[in-house]
């Protein structure tokens, strides 16, 4: 291969990533798994420092990776190669410059994470770049071989962004840890108002969007929110105090205002933190505050799910990157649920604009339409939960029912917030909620009880607290239906009336449910619609790729991780094995390892096996060869508690510290119960409110059917379930015969079993077959 003029060899791929714009967390995830997954595929990895700035100032703000400089990069919040504004890059000779810059390296593809402005650069700066080429070649800055090489500009998007405000994706990478420091700073002043019964005006980020202001008031249970998308109506005044008032009668004691930093009323005019506090003050008479979190906001370590995304995304970005043709246009990087897809860049940039375009021309209703159908389901949830006085939503009263919810097995985040939200709804439609306290054992034990019986309807006071709760209020319990008595628990059913079940829990509810399904034909009083909202940290339940808690546990998860990888860096040569929860799923094991950067992870659907043992045991070996005084990470491993019976943590802990031969020191921790968290998380939370009015939604269907039309509709007895892109019931037939795994107590095909490959490829693992069997060498 000729070296080209500027002595860089020509057809190998040389992959540059950059940060640009505002800062969010989770771009170091990015920085890491580009750099990292690009070395893996055999291409040059490189970073440009300080944005598209240093794209236009060249020399040393353009280096050259290798794969120990991103270590340690996942937990570091903000970006450790910089961002800036810069605009040179905004005029054409700015955009020369950078190209030149480009192929003097030979770069050839270029992986921006930023917001929209930076995509918006980055889709100009390929329209342009063969009109760019041919100006070097004219100027002779370049040669025609050159321009030759290098006359496809390879570029793929990755948002980076705490507003979420970029069309045709769910989540930008940032949003969600935003979200979390919001939510801690509101779970904060929550203690501070109730106690002092005052008022707090939240002013949140989000420029021209209102995602934060509309997920923190869904995550934290706020009275009133503002939103630039869909701003009150004209009477907003009398329309915020009524509620809040009414709040207050109910004998609520504090009052929390949302409002969006680009809050606007229907004329378009500002909606400041200070005249809604004034409104507060002088109508209400009530103790009013304003706190604005202002760049807070912006901080602090990336959360569990925005550690996961930039990982999973920049892994996708470097293989979009590969697999682009000349032809293919540009793409970004997308999520849908659970789904991440390459995305075509130039339309999401120009449905992006439109929100803007849309609002300034009053067209509200399209704005709430380009924000997308997830966007505005929150937002009707968030309605429906929080004003108890919507006279449109009550139903006529033959279609009023007795709605009971019980909690079955260990307790997940976001039990509360989905009972909370599952009560505020019937109440808006007119249902009876009734709650099953202490699962089917408290059913059928206590049912007579006097003066309190284990059956209550339940109040919107008794649940208005409950959003930000963990654990399980109206109490959770692992018995089933036939230890407990299934006449008994029909029985039951029968005396209090009940209409419909909401069962919120993990595997073992889905087997309550089952045995209910099944006892369907002997006892009538199970021909009602009954709904399951999985909840588990273990992510284990048929028919669902999330199930609330798990996002919850794996953010306790990590800071433990992060707590204890920082005791191993500080101790130099040590490494960690840590045991993990999770049935006999691998999944909490994993996606931990994936946002902890784990050195290798260990399923129950993989298993150990001594050879595995004995390659990563010298993969550990040569890396802390390795490592010079200088690298300080620590190292994990991650093990499932189920993972071997014979190589439990501790065994595997003794192996490694054994085969280093004193070159380095192994030990092992057990997070145990740490790993159920205490607070949900806001993902836990605003899913938890989503999904729950839909099960109630879908249980009001079946308002006024005969239990013989029950009985038939398989879809009476459904699990709901976040699977790729879309939310769906599953039928419980269905997926008790052809998705359950009974013995292992998971489903037949876990979605994320793809990720562990991920996990191995970004910390360099070895495979079996670079390992030589015998002396255990690695041969790479
Ligand atoms: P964000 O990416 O967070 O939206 P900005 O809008 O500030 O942040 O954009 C970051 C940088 O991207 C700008 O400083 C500029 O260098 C570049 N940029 C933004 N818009 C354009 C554009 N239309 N053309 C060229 N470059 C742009």
């Amino acid at each position: 291969m000729a070296p080209l003029p500027n002595g860089v060899p020509p057809a190998k791929n040389r992959i540059a990533v950059m940060t640009s714009g505002g800062d969010s967390p989770g771009m170091n995830g990015c920085v890491r798994a580009v750099v990292r997954k690009s070395l893996a595929q055999g291409c040059e990895s490189y970073c440009i420092y300080e944005g598209y700035e240093g794209l236009v100032r060249g020399g040393d703000l353009i280096k050259q990776m290798r794969w120990e400089d991103v270590r340690g990069l996942l937990s570091e919040g903000g970006t450790s190669i910089g961002t800036a504004r810069c605009k040179a890059f905004t005029e054409r000779p700015g955009r020369l410059k950078a190209a030149k810059n480009m192929i003097d390296k030979g770069i050839n593809a270029l992986i921006i994470c930023g917001g929209d402005g930076s995509l918006t650069g980055a889709d100009t700066f390929r329209g342009e770049w063969p009109g760019l080429l041919e100006e070097l070649v004219s100027s002779g800055e370049i040669t025609p071989e050159q321009r030759n090489e290098f006359q496809h500009l390879n570029i793929v998007g990755l948002v980076g962004s705490i507003d979420n405000d970029f069309a045709d994706t769910d989540a930008t990478i940032g949003c969600y840890s935003s979200l979390a420091r919001i939510c801690e700073s509101v779970d904060s002043i929550d203690a501070t108002a109730s106690s002092h019964q005052r008022a707090f005006v939240i002013e949140v980020m989000g420029r021209h969007c209102g995602w934060l202001a509309l997920m923190a008031g869904v995550s934290t249970g706020a009275d009133f929110i503002f939103i630039p998308e869909n701003p009150p109506a004209q009477n907003w005044e009398d329309q915020m105090c009524g509620i809040i008032k009414k709040h207050r009668e109910f004998g609520k004691r504090k009052t929390i205002v949302i409002v969006a930093e680009g809050a606007i009323d229907s004329e378009l005019k500002q909606i400041s933190p200070t005249q809604v506090k004034d409104l507060l003050s002088n109508r209400l008479k009530l103790d009013t505050r304003i706190t604005t979190l202002g760049h807070v906001q912006r901080g602090g370590t990336p959360c569990a799910y925005d550690r996961q995304l930039s990982t999973l995304q920049g892994v996708e970005a470097v293989m979009a990157v590969l697999d682009a043709t000349p032809e293919t246009p540009s793409k970004f990087i997308a999520i849908i649920e659970n789904k991440i897809i390459r995305s075509p860049l130039i339309e999401a940039v120009a449905l992006t604009q439109e929100v803007a375009k849309a609002i300034a021309a009053k067209d509200f209703k399209r704005a709430m339409d380009l924000r997308g159908p997830e966007f505005a389901e929150y937002y009707n949830a968030y309605m429906t939960t929080t004003s108890t006085a919507l006279p449109d939503l009550y139903l006529p009263k033959e279609k009023h029912m007795n709605i009971a919810i019980i909690h079955i097995g260990a307790p997940a985040g976001g039990m509360n917030s989905a009972t909370r939200a599952a009560v505020a709804y019937c109440l808006s439609r007119g249902h009876t909620p009734i709650a099953i306290h202490n699962g089917f054992a408290g059913l059928v034990r206590h049912h007579g009880d006097e003066p309190i019986g284990s059956v209550r309807e339940v109040k919107w006071l008794d649940v208005e607290g409950w959003i930000s709760r963990g654990g399980s209020e109206i109490g959770t319990n692992r018995d089933l239906p036939s230890k407990v008595g299934m006449g008994e628990t029909a029985d039951c059913f029968s005396q209090y009336k009940i209409d419909a079940l909401f069962i919120i829990g993990g595997f073992e509810a889905f087997t309550a449910l089952s045995e209910l399904r099944k006892a369907r034909p002997d006892y009538p009083a199970f021909r009602i619609p009954m709904m399951l909202l999985p909840a588990t940290i273990s992510n284990n339940v048929p028919g669902t790729e999330y199930s609330i808690g798990s996002d919850t546990c794996l953010n306790a998860l990590i800071s433990y991780c992060d707590a204890i990888k920082q005791s191993a860096a500080a101790s130099r040569r040590r490494i960690f094995v840590v045991e993990t929860q999770g049935g006999r799923s691998g999944y909490v094991a994993t996606m931990a390892a994936l946002g902890i950067g784990a050195t290798a992870v260990y399923t129950p659907e993989e298993g150990i096996s001594i050879q595995m043992l004995a390659r990563d045991i010298q993969h550990l070996r040569e890396s802390f060869a390795k490592d010079q005084g200088q690298n300080r990470a620590g190292k994990l491993i991650l093990c499932n508690e189920h993972a071997s019976d014979t190589y439990t943590t501790e065994v595997i802990s003794n192996m490694i510290r054994t085969e280093s031969k004193g070159r380095f020191e192994s030990r092992f921790a057990i997070p145990g119960h740490v790993q159920q968290g205490g607070t949900p998380s806001p993902m836990d939370r605003v899913r938890a409110v989503r999904l729950a009015v839909k099960c109630i939604q879908q249980i009001e269907g079946y308002a006024g059917k005969s239990k013989e039309e029950i009985m038939e509709d398989p879809l009476s007895m459904a699990v709901i379930g976040i699977k790729g892109a879309h939310v769906k019931f599953g039928g419980m037939e269905r997926l008790e015969q052809e998705e359950t795994n009974w013995k292992d107590r998971r489903p037949k095909n876990e979605s994320w079993i793809r990720y562990k490959s991920i996990v191995d490829t970004l910390s360099g693992r070895p495979k079996a077959e670079d390992c030589c069997e015998g002396c255990g060498r690695l041969n790479r």
